[in-house]
């Protein structure tokens, strides 16, 4: 499955952390060419060196996903450094929680900027390119919080997740004749630094609530991208795998200690 990503150009958005950092690391030793993008330099460009230490082929960027000349910009700069975009990794996001009644429309805005809109001037900036490449991939981080679950705190985090689906019904649609393919994974709880922050709480919680007990790994989600960029998963477009420990599946709490 790896080798057909060997050589391939990747973007990664928000790869200097979390999930997205697994997701280039995975990339990364499957052989791939990795541009890691998000708005820290610095943070980007050391997740783009352990990535050249362990003998692989990458490049960190500084762009705002949420702004269209930030993805312009990011897909300019894979053309820079590999000559070709073959597989933009729609990752960044951002979950900051608060309920309804103290949720600003100056918040909901934030997210749904970063979420929605990030993924979609993603995909319209390296469309371009991907229309270019004989393996064109494009791979959505979505959530099951939103599309399957909700969490309070995260009305808006959840609406951006499930319109991401939305959109890519739809683009997936549009860029079929070019033999582009658009998937979503929906991780469940990964560990993260993103989701550390969260507390010890929130963690222990979690991992009681997952059949598998314990949280996912960014590998995990890592491996079902690169799946979903390889020439085998070339049939699959506009699908989704979830990616949760069997999260959303007990019916009752008898259902999931039984
Ligand atoms: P994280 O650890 O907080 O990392 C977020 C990444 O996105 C960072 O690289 C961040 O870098 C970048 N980023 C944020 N806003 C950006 C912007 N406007 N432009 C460019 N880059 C930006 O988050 P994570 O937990 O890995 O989450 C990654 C994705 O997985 C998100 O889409 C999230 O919704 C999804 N997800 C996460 C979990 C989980 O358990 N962690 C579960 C389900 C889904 P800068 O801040 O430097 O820009």
């Amino acid at each position: 499955m790896s080798s057909s990503l060997a050589g391939r150009s990747v973007i990664v958005t928000g790869g200097s952390k979390g999930i997205g950092k697994g997701i280039a690391r995975v990339f990364g030793k499957a052989g791939a060419k990795v541009l890691i993008v998000s708005r820290t330099l610095a943070e980007a460009e050391a997740a783009a060196e352990e990535i050249c230490r362990g003998g692989g082929t990458a490049k960190g960027f500084a762009a705002d996903i949420s702004d269209a000349g930030g993805t312009q910009m990011m897909a300019e700069a894979a053309i820079a450094a590999f000559g070709a975009i073959d597989v933009l990794c729609a990752n960044a996001g951002i979950f900051p929680q608060a309920k309804i009644e103290d949720l600003s429309a100056e918040d909901w805005d934030h997210v749904m900027s970063t979420n929605l809109k990030g993924t979609f001037l993603s995909l319209k900036s390296c469309l371009p390119y991907l229309k270019k490449s004989d393996q064109p991939r494009v791979v959505i981080t979505s959530s099951i919080t939103g599309p399957v679950t909700g969490f309070p705190g995260w009305t808006h985090y959840g609406a951006s997740k499930a319109a991401q689906l939305g959109f890519m019904r739809t683009a997936c649609l549009e860029v079929a004749k070019y033999g582009i393919t658009v998937n979503a994974v929906l991780p469940g709880n990964i560990l993260t630094e993103g989701l550390i922050a969260l507390g010890p709480d929130y963690e222990k919680s979690m991992a009681a609530s997952i059949p598998l007990k314990k949280l996912g790994t960014v590998e995990d989600i890592g491996h079902a991208a690169l799946f979903l960029a390889s020439k085998e998963a070339g049939y699959i477009t506009g699908q989704t795998i979830i990616v949760d420990g069997g999260q959303i599946l007990p019916e009752s709490l008898d259902a999931l200690n039984a």
